[in-house]
């Protein structure tokens, strides 16, 4: 947090200070190139599943390359923790760190969800989001983090000495050993920090520590995705709501969220193939 300073600022300390920031990773080279394309196909949706997340608990979803999903909002607000894979090997899954790297600490319409290395390539673009109007609000906050992880019982009793077993952590990890049939402790192995849909967070002004506040998604809210590979989902309804006071507790108003699939009837999308791995060749110098 910064506030223990053992040092005295040397002379030139704030000079040294006001250097210009350079952005580490400038990402206008990663263009999308069907993103008019994505948005025509999005026009002509058909749904094909749909899968009711129940609150405090997850569930896993499939979703075909070229297929649309949505997470939605109904019944009152509530915020979800999204883990992503391929589906068909669960090796390449989300990184949550990579994609704050690359597109920014919130995530909205044409931001990708980028896979862990050695693969590292969109598993979704972002296709809409009814929540973009949020912007960044005067505490700095935003929805759709990728800086929070996912709430789990290690903090929670690291913290307060508490036995929780319905954090986001736990319930992606239930979902995977009840719907993928996986042994408990790979299933825990394969959990990763998240998308956190719908949730307000940011980083306080003065010590730069993770803040949340109440969510300011509304029953119909909705954001959603383009699958650029076949993906295996799994969606948490949050333990904290809303997340308007605190979370890893039976204590908030929870409500269900929604995901739906869909189909596209249009056919500008007919030619367009999964993106490949990285090109990277992988030698590290040896
Ligand atoms: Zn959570």
């Amino acid at each position: 947090m910064k506030n223990n300073s053992q040092h005295p600022k040397p002379e030139d300390g704030e000079k040294r200070k006001l250097k210009k920031p350079v952005i580490c990773y400038p990402n206008k080279s990663i263009k999308i190139d069907r993103w008019s394309d994505y948005q025509v196909a999005r026009k002509d949706l058909d749904k094909i599943d749909e899968i009711i997340i129940p609150p405090r608990d997850a569930k896993c979803f499939e979703v075909k390359a070229g297929n649309f999903f949505r997470i939605e909002s109904i019944d009152g607000p509530q915020v979800g923790d999204l883990n992503l894979f391929n589906l068909d090997n669960y090796d390449e899954k989300f990184y949550s760190g990579k994609t704050r790297a690359l597109h920014g600490t919130h995530l909205s319409s044409k931001d990708q969800m980028w896979s862990s290395f050695p693969y590292l390539r969109p598993l979704v673009t972002i296709t809409y989001d009814t929540l973009d109007w949020y912007g960044f609000d005067q505490d700095g906050g935003s929805v759709h983090d990728v800086i929070g992880t996912r709430c789990d019982p290690y903090t929670k009793n690291l913290l307060s000495n508490d036995q929780y077993h319905f954090c986001c952590h736990s319930n992606l990890t239930r979902a995977l050993v009840n719907e993928k049939n996986l042994e408990q402790k790979e299933a825990e192995s394969l959990v990763h920090d998240v998308l956190n849909v719908f949730m307000c967070t940011g980083f306080t002004n003065d010590t730069h520590q993770y803040f949340m506040k109440a969510s300011p998604v509304r029953p119909g809210d909705y954001i959603e995705f383009f699958a650029e590979l076949d993906l295996l989902g799994v969606l948490s309804a949050c333990p904290g709501g809303d997340c308007s006071a605190e979370h890893s507790s039976d204590a908030a108003n929870c409500y269900p969220l929604k995901v739906s699939i869909f189909n596209s009837n249009s056919n500008v999308l007919k030619d367009w193939e999964s993106p490949p791995i990285s090109k990277y060749n992988q030698s590290h110098g040896f």
